[in-house]
């Protein structure tokens, strides 16, 4: 399979990438990152950019920097780093395990982060790890700066609020409190690891307290990931018994988005299991 003709540009830095896609108009200018997701879809005719931009070169994208409360990860940072880098792993354990469960090896060495969240395949493992971390995404266009959360930046399958004058630079995560736990568990697709269902968990826990500061991301289910708010009412302020879990597990479906879903019922008993399933596993992290 062949891609539709396209002129090739290797920016080499964030203003000469800027300058690209304002453009003149007349070019539909896309990003080029790990091209896991776009190279694909360019061989399928899905997408046919006259201009292929890649932003490998671009500094401003790079890097992993700890700052003041805040943990800065360029957008062009693959699956890989987040998997091997000690800030990543001692500050934001769930994203390093989040991360490590995506595909297979030769997808985490190209795959990033940035690419992740703007292609937003609505069974994306990453959404997860973001949402139930409270990250923002960091976007730069002709106007400057602006900052979102996963929330309002995913509109749709496959589609955000980013302008196509605009890249995301970067997410920043909060560091959390010394007290916080997480976990990640999904059901992998058998042939290519994407989620079927994938549910994060953070709060601060210990076996016997009630639980506080929980937060519960679904993704796979539905057409975005969310961030399961009934379900962590249900939990929250609550000590851990298999009825709670059970019950969380009930409204987690209640607030899901299956509209759209062809096998409902499948859907629906996998959701319930797996948030079950993900909050033994999260006490067990804690017991
Ligand atoms: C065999 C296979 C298995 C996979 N399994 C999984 C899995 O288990 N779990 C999972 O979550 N994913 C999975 N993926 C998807 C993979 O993780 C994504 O393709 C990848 O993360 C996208 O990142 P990329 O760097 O390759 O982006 P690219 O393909 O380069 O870009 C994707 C899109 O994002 C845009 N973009 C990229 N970076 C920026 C930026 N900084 N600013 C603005 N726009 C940008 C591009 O223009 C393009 O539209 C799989 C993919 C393959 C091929």
């Amino acid at each position: 399979m062949r891609t539709a003709p396209f002129e090739y540009h290797r920016a080499q830095d964030l203003d000469d990438a800027l300058e690209w896609l304002a453009g003149d108009g007349d070019r539909d200018v896309k990003i080029l990152a790990g091209g896991h997701s776009l190279l694909p879809l360019m061989k399928l005719k899905l997408a046919t950019p006259t201009v292929l931009l890649d932003v490998q070169d671009v500094p401003e994208l790079r890097g992993i920097l700890l700052e003041s409360g805040w943990v800065r990860i360029g957008a062009l940072t693959r699956y890989v780093d987040l998997t091997r880098d000690a800030t990543v792993g001692d500050s934001l354990p769930l994203l390093s395990q989040v991360a490590a469960t995506v595909a297979d090896i030769q997808v985490r060495n190209r795959g990033t982060i940035g690419g992740s969240l703007c292609h937003a395949d609505p069974a994306a493992d990453i959404p997860a790890a973001v949402l139930a971390l409270d990250a923002r995404l960091v976007l730069v266009g002709p106007r400057g700066e602006r900052r979102v959360n996963l929330d309002e930046f995913t509109v749709a399958p496959f589609l955000t609020v980013l302008e196509p004058t605009e890249i995301l630079t970067a997410i920043e995560f909060p560091i959390p409190l010394q007290s916080q736990q997480s976990t990640y568990l999904k059901r992998p697709h058998p042939a290519s690891g994407y989620p079927v269902v994938g549910v994060a968990i953070t709060g601060d826990a210990s076996p016997h307290e009630p639980l506080s500061n929980v937060r519960v991301a679904v993704t796979g289910i539905g057409p975005k990931a969310y961030r399961a708010e009934k379900t962590e009412g249900t939990l929250k302020g609550q000590v851990p018994t298999p009825e709670l879990f059970r019950a969380a597990a009930d409204v987690a479906i209640t607030e899901a988005n299956m509209s759209d879903e062809p096998d409902l019922s499948y859907r629906e008993q996998l959701t319930r299991v797996y948030v079950e399933r993900a909050l033994y596993q999260f006490y067990g992290g804690v017991a």
